[in-house]
């Protein structure tokens, strides 16, 4: 079986699906693996370490799709690259189904396999392939960096010869994989930080980072799937949120959001009423700018100066720490191919709850029951 690892093209996009490392334990295991040219530069992987992993460097994506039993990708693929795939073809990869009609029509037409990276789910064997958490991840940790350097102030307190000045404020809101990274990272920077979290769950995980809680009850029960993500708030019960934490976030020096549902747009957390009663030189970073944003000034990866409060809204920040992202995908791809690989061939059970998640077009169908109501949705 070949596997395959396209040069992603995405605008910006410089991680790639499989590392050296990755390549070399899937070589062990029996299968062929086939490199485009040129695919782990952004990360920093030569064609030549990948050469002496004992992958094979293919010189163009025509030619690499064309022999590609399986195809590991990062980015979802365009059209033109979904049309460059053999009937039959195993693609795993971010895919966005829920919110990409297009392409999932497209993957079932052309007889893909295809199995999105999001739809991993977060079950204690799934862990090492969650590629939605090892990606949040980084870009909490990144999100404070970019923070911290817009900041005109210091995080830490510091007490000096020339006065003391006092630690920056930091809320961050949503508490998920992403936003729990910001408090860590937020809190080893030395400020002092705050989580909110419309799931009353995390409130005992923003307490074991070292941060405090921002408190205030919307009389809501329910707030939580059973897949422990977020539900989406009620037109009543998201403006009374906004008032709330607009009440509040003005006495922070950074915000940083990172409220998502799952096939939705990102909820509006942060009104420009807000922004403009915060501090001049305050700073808000929009985790949420790809699926709107959480706050209503966000440009999508631009960095825009309103009411003298900077908001970043960065949609790719994985990309921007290339070498421990791409480290960590890989391993989260190849340890999904290991566990349906078998003596060189797929094995497909439908029954069971990652090949349930993740499986969204499969024999010129849609399998995936909730990409299937999200379409529905969508062409209703
Ligand atoms: P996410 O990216 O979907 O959302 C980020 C955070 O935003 C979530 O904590 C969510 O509750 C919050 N949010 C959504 N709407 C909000 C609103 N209106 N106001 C305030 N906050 C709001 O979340 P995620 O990081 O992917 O995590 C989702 C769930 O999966 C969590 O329960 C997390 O603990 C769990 N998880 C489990 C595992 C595992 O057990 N293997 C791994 C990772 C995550």
């Amino acid at each position: 079986m070949k596997v395959a690892v396209p040069k992603e093209i995405g605008p910006g996009e410089r991680r790639v699906a499989l590392t050296p490392d990755a390549a070399s334990t899937l070589v062990k295991s029996g299968l062929v693996v086939l490199v485009e040219k040129g695919a782990g530069a952004g990360a920093f992987h030569s064609d030549a370490a990948f050469e002496a992993a004992g992958a094979r460097i293919v010189a163009d994506a025509a030619a690499l799709y064309g022999q590609a039993d399986v195809v590991l990708k990062v980015q979802k693929p365009t059209i033109a690259e979904v049309d460059l795939l053999r009937q039959g073809t195993v693609l795993v990869s971010f895919l966005q189904a829920l919110t990409s009609p297009d392409l999932v029509q497209r993957l079932a037409a052309r007889g893909i396999t295809s199995f999105g990276m999001e739809g991993i789910p977060r079950i204690s064997r799934a862990q090492k392939m969650d590629a939605l958490s090892s990606q949040a991840n980084i870009a909490g940790y990144k999100s404070v960096l970019i923070a911290a350097e817009s900041l005109p102030k210091f995080f830490p307190m510091l007490m000096t010869a020339a006065g003391t000045v006092f630690a920056a404020r930091v809320l961050v809101i949503g508490a998920g994989v992403a936003g729990l990274q910001a408090i860590a990272t937020a809190r080893r920077l030395g400020a002092q930080v705050w989580g909110y979290d419309v799931r009353p769950a995390v409130k005992e995980q923003i307490h074991s980072l070292g941060a405090r809680c921002l408190d205030f009850d919307l009389g809501l029960k329910d707030t939580e799937d059973k897949g422990g993500y977020a539900r989406a708030l009620s037109e009543e019960a998201s403006r009374r949120q906004q008032q709330m934490l607009g009440e509040k976030t003005r006495e922070f020096d950074v915000v940083i959001t990172t409220a998502l549902v799952p096939g939705r747009a990102a909820p509006r957390l942060v009104t420009k009423q807000t922004v403009a009663a915060m501090r001049p030189g305050s700073v808000i970073i929009d985790l949420a700018a790809e699926a709107g944003g959480n706050c209503e000034l966000t440009v999508p990866d631009s960095v825009v100066v309103e009411h003298g409060v900077t908001i970043h809204g960065p949609t790719n920040l994985p990309a921007t720490m290339p070498a421990h992202a791409s480290q960590l995908y890989a391993r989260n791809v190849t340890e999904f191919l290991r566990e349906f690989v078998k003596d060189g061939a797929l094995l497909l059970n439908f029954e069971d709850e990652i090949v349930a998640g993740t499986c969204v077009t499969h024999n010129g169908d849609v399998v995936s029951e909730a990409v299937k109501a999200a379409l529905t949705g969508a062409t209703s």
